[in-house]
C-alpha cells in the first residue's frame, strides 16, 4: 500500500445551527402559537435546534402572502425574469454547496460523501434546468371550424401548496420549486418535520436571489396540523405531495373535500429489480447493491424486490452477502462512511420490525438483521435470501437497508410476479440481451425502468408512478403540466 493511501481523509465538521423561524411574506417570523419543535441529529439522538412550529394560523398567513404575490408584481413579471431569478438561486445554492451538504447530513443523517456527490449537484441542476423553461412555456394556435382565432395560454395554477418528505429534503424541494416557479406560481412549502433545516436555508437564498416577497413561503410543522391545513385550504389552488401512499390518500381526500384543488402525488414503491443469468454479473451486483442500500434504503425507488435468475442465484447471493458485510456504517461526517443512521427512532423501529417479520416468515438471513450498539438510529445492512412473494418483506415498503432476494426461472414468470403489486414507481432489468431488455421495459408497469443501471436521475427525465405510486410526472417538460392551467381563447374574426 502506498503512503498516500494510508492518509485518512479529514472529517467534515458538523455545523452549529441557531434556532429557526419560519419564512412568510418575505419575513422571518415565529409561529402564531409561539410553539416550536426540536429537530434531531439522527446520528446521535441529540437536539440540533428548535424550529418554529407552523399550524393552521401560520398556513393561513402564508397562503395570504402567496395570493398577494400572485396578484402583485410576481403575477406580471416577464417570464425571462423568472428564469433569471431561478438561475440566480442555482448560483447561490452552488456558492453555498458545502454548507448545505453539511446541513443536510446533520439533519437527515446521510453520509456527507452522498450529500456532496448526489444531493447538491442534482439540486443545482434542477433549478438551472427549470430556469431554462421559464420563457419557453408556450400554448398553441388551434385550427377550429368557422371564422375564429383560437389559441391556448398556459397560465400558472396560482397558489400551490407543497408537502415534501425527509429522505431527500433539498432535492424534493428543488423538484417542487423548479417547475412551480418557472411557471409563475406562488408557493407555500411544508418541509418534513424531521428535516426542516435546508428548506429554510434555501428560502433565505431565494430571498437573496431577489424573488419578491410572498412568492415563496416555508412553514415547518407536522403533517396532521400544518400539512392538513395546507391540503384542505380553500384558497390553495394545487397541492403537490411526496410521501407515503397512505398519507397521499389523506391529502387527496382533503383536497377533494375542500375546494377540489389540483393534486399531484409521488408515493411509495416496491420496485422489482430483475437480474438475468446473461447479465454482466459484477455490474448487476454493484447496481443492485446501490439500488437498495443508497440513502440508507430510504428511497421510494429502492430495488427492494431483487429477482435473480435461478442459474446464477447461488453465486449472486454469495457475492452480494460478501459485499454487504463490508459496507461501512458510521458517522455520516466521516467521508469514508457509506451508510449513516435512519432518519429517526420511529423509522429505525419500523425497519427493525420488518426484519423480524422476515425472520418469522422464514426468509434466510445472510447479513445484518440488527442494530449496531451506541446512540443514533442505525440499522445494520441486511440481506435476506430465499424470500417468497407473499412474505411481508416482499410486499410492503420497508424504507430501510433491507435487501430481499427472490429466485425466478422465466421471463413471463418474472414479469407477472414483478407486476403483482399495488405499486408502480420503478423497475430495473439487467441483461445483455437487447430484446429481453426492451420486452421487460415495455411489460413492467412502472413509471421508470432502468436497464443495466439503477437510480439514474436527471432533471430532464420525467419521474412518477403507475398505480398507487402516484399521480402525475415530476421533472422534465412533463412537470410543467402540473403547474399550469390551459386556457382556451376563441375570438371571432367577424
Ligand atoms: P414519511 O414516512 O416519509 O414521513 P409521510 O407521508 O408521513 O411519510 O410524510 C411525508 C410528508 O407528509 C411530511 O412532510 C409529513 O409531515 C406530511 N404529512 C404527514 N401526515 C400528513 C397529513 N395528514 N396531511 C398532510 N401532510 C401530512
Amino acid at each position: 500500500m502506498s503512503a498516500s493511501a494510508t492518509v485518512k481523509k479529514p472529517k467534515h465538521a458538523a455545523p452549529q445551527v441557531a434556532n429557526q423561524k419560519m419564512f412568510i411574506g418575505g419575513k422571518w417570523v415565529e409561529s402564531v402559537s409561539g410553539k416550536a419543535f426540536e429537530t434531531v441529529n439522527p446520528a446521535t439522538g441529540a437536539t440540533i435546534c428548535q424550529v418554529a412550529e407552523g399550524d393552521k394560523a401560520d398556513i393561513d398567513l402564508a397562503v395570504k402572502a402567496a395570493r398577494k404575490a400572485m396578484d402583485g408584481p410576481w403575477g406580471r413579471m416577464n417570464a425571462s425574469a423568472r428564469g433569471r431569478l431561478l438561475n440566480k438561486l442555482a448560483d447561490l445554492v452552488e456558492r453555498e454547496k458545502n454548507e448545505l451538504a453539511a446541513l443536510e447530513t446533520l439533519d437527515n443523517g446521510k453520509p456527507i460523501a452522498d450529500s456532496i456527490a448526489a444531493d447538491l449537484p442534482l439540486t443545482i441542476q434542477c433549478y438551472r434546468y427549470y430556469a431554462g423553461w421559464a420563457d419557453k412555456i408556450t400554448g398553441k394556435t388551434i385550427p377550429v371550424d368557422g371564422n375564429y382565432f383560437c389559441y391556448t395560454r398556459h397560465e400558472p395554477v396560482g397558489v400551490v401548496g407543497q408537502i415534501i418528505p425527509w429522505n431527500f429534503p433539498l432535492l424534493m424541494q428543488a423538484w417542487k420549486w423548479g417547475p412551480a416557479l418557472a411557471c409563475g406560481n406562488a408557493i407555500v412549502l411544508k418541509p418534513a418535520e424531521q428535516t426542516p433545516l435546508t428548506a429554510l436555508r434555501i428560502a433565505a437564498l431565494a430571498q437573496e436571489a431577489g424573488f419578491p416577497d410572498g412568492v415563496i413561503n416555508v412553514v415547518p410543522g407536522f403533517g396532521p396540523t400544518a400539512g392538513a391545513a395546507l391540503s384542505s385550504h380553500m384558497d390553495v389552488d394545487k397541492i403537490a405531495f411526496t410521501g407515503e401512499t397512505t398519507t397521499g390518500k389523506i391529502v387527496m381526500t382533503a383536497a377533494a373535500n375542500s375546494n377540489l384543488k389540483r393534486v399531484s402525488l409521488e408515493l411509495g414503491g416496491k420496485s422489482p429489480n430483475v437480474v438475468f443469468a446473461d447479465a454482466d454479473l459484477d455490474a448487476a451486483i454493484e447496481g443492485a447493491y446501490f439500488g437498495l442500500f443508497f440513502n440508507q434504503g430510504q428511497c421510494c425507488v429502492a430495488g427492494s424486490r431483487l429477482y435473480v435468475e435461478e442459474k446464477i442465484y447461488d453465486e449472486f447471493v454469495d457475492k452480494m452477502a460478501k459485499k454487504t458485510k463490508a459496507r461501512k456504517v458510521g458517522d455520516p461526517f466521516d467521508p469514508d462512511t457509506e451508510q449513516g443512521p435512519q432518519v429517526s427512532k420511529e423509522q429505525q423501529d419500523r425497519v427493525l420490525g420488518y426484519i423480524e417479520h422476515g425472520k418469522k416468515d422464514g426468509a434466510r438471513l445472510l447479513v445484518g438483521g440488527g442494530r449496531p450498539t451506541g446512540n443514533g438510529y442505525f440499522v445494520e445492512p441486511t440481506v435476506f435470501a430465499d424470500v417468497q412473494d407473499e412474505m411481508t418483506i416482499a410486499k410492503e415498503e420497508i424504507f430501510g437497508p433491507v435487501m430481499s432476494i427472490l429466485k425466478f426461472k422465466s421471463v413471463d414468470e418474472v414479469v407477472e410476479r414483478g407486476n403483482r403489486t399495488n405499486y408502480g414507481l420503478a423497475a430495473a432489468v439487467w441483461t445483455k440481451d437487447v430484446t429481453k431488455a426492451h420486452a421487460l421495459a415495455h411489460r413492467l408497469k412502472a413509471g421508470t425502468v432502468w436497464v443495466n443501471c439503477y437510480d439514474v436521475f436527471d432533471a430532464a427525465a420525467p419521474f412518477g408512478g403507475y398505480k398507487m405510486s402516484g399521480i402525475g410526472r415530476e421533472l422534465g417538460e412533463y412537470a410543467l403540466s402540473l403547474y399550469t392551467e390551459v386556457k382556451t381563447v376563441t375570438m371571432s374574426l367577424g
